[in-house]
């Protein structure tokens, strides 16, 4: 129930794992070795701890073989135990005796998020009506009933005949939860040729979309513009709004020191240690969607809604961020009052500096208004750039 086929490639990083845990365990807690291993074969039998992305209870398992494919094959009972479809995440595995000696809650990160992925709890044996129910509807007979064929020709909901079918709900608190599983048909492979899905080794998010929409076209039975319109709806727009809204509330943290401040204070750097300040949320991280977005929502019929809020974000972010990448600081004023001041000099006798403000002021005003302008023309040539 709880055994495991892992990847070759994982066994062969094992390897190295175990003989570090071996050193530990001779070396500083004066201990026998305790797995002795060369290669991964020796791993047949020993025990590991599954633990799927963002969670926190490791499942343990058991190594009964290995594979080519980057997956670990074991009964749906124990994937779902670990309480997670991993979709497009990895999952982990971790050896038995380096969760019990080198896992302490006192080594987890402080941070949000810092106890996830992190064996806090063991659950050391498989209570199958405690796993998720997608394990539950597992069916295992060795044929489907007459009846199943029959309610399929009239369309009905699945669960009307849950009752007839062998599957796992049916058998729960029974003996037979745990054995006599059966399969329709027969089969020599359980992995094709292709051992590593694309998603990773494909490196950026624009290649990953671009396969995903290439796969699309090329099926009868997907619209491509339904599946743009689905990732750029709930993904690619709540990205860049929810960091265009982080960037503009974000809090700026000391590099040196991890103090955080609401906002940059007056001298500059952190008012503990003198650290320097970085924002939590970068430039980058806001607009790294944006020119896919409007570049998906121009080549494909996503809807005039929908392509209108890319080029609304792109309007707001270039109001944002200043094309120039230069920020007016006060020589700048300095310097441009130079030789309104030398003017004064000339004629007046009336005190230099307040005139100077009044000046200063207006000259600022018209600088607004040039960067104004600026920034429109910017908004129009991002904006064209991805029509054509
Ligand atoms: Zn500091």
């Amino acid at each position: 129930m709880q055994d495991v086929i892992i990847p070759y490639e994982a066994g062969t990083f094992l390897v190295s794992v175990a003989k570090y845990v071996d050193n530990l365990l001779t070396h500083h807690y004066n201990l026998e070795p305790y797995y002795n291993v060369d290669t991964p074969e020796d791993f047949i039998g020993h025990l590991i701890i599954g633990l799927a992305p963002h969670t926190s209870v490791g499942i343990v398992g058991r190594v009964v073989g290995f594979t080519n494919a980057q997956a670990c094959f074991a009964t749906p009972y124990w994937h779902s135990a670990k309480r997670r479809d991993c979709d497009g995440d990895g999952d982990s595995i971790i050896l038995l005796m380096d969760v019990l000696l080198n896992f302490s809650k006192k080594f987890l990160p402080s941070i949000i998020g810092g106890l996830m992925d992190a064996p806090l709890l063991i659950q050391p044996l498989i209570l199958p009506r405690e796993v998720q129910r997608q394990a539950h509807h597992m069916d295992v007979a060795s044929c489907y009933p007459l009846e199943f064929y029959e309610v399929t020709l009239r369309n009905e909901s699945p669960s009307s005949i849950a009752k007839s079918m062998d599957i796992i709900k049916n058998r729960l608190g029974k003996k037979e939860q745990f054995t006599g599983f059966h399969f329709t048909h027969e089969t020599d492979a359980i992995t094709v040729k292709q051992s590593r899905s694309s998603y990773s080794t494909l490196v950026t998010l624009n290649e990953k979309l671009d396969r995903q929409i290439e796969l699309a076209e090329k099926i009868h039975a997907v619209n491509p513009d339904e599946v743009v319109k689905s990732v750029l709806r709930t993904h690619l727009l709540p990205d860049i709004i929810g960091n265009t809204k982080a960037f503009t509330s974000q809090r700026f943290r000391c590099k040196s020191c991890g103090a955080k401040f609401r906002r940059v204070p007056m001298r500059g750097n952190c008012l503990n240690c003198g650290g320097e300040l970085q924002p939590s949320v970068t430039r980058g991280s806001v607009e790294k969607y944006l020119q896919l977005g409007l570049r998906l929502s121009n080549k494909y019929d996503v809807g005039e809604y929908l392509r209108s809020r890319f080029v609304l974000a792109a309007e707001e972010l270039a109001t944002l961020f200043e094309p120039e990448a230069h920020q007016t600081d006060m020589v700048d004023y300095v310097s441009n009052s130079h030789s309104i001041g030398e003017e004064f000099e000339e004629h007046t006798a009336v005190e230099p500096i307040s005139v100077n403000m009044e000046l200063l002021m207006e000259d600022s005003i018209q600088g607004e208004e040039k960067k104004h302008t600026l920034r429109k023309e910017k908004v129009k040539e991002v904006y064209q750039a991805t029509l054509f």
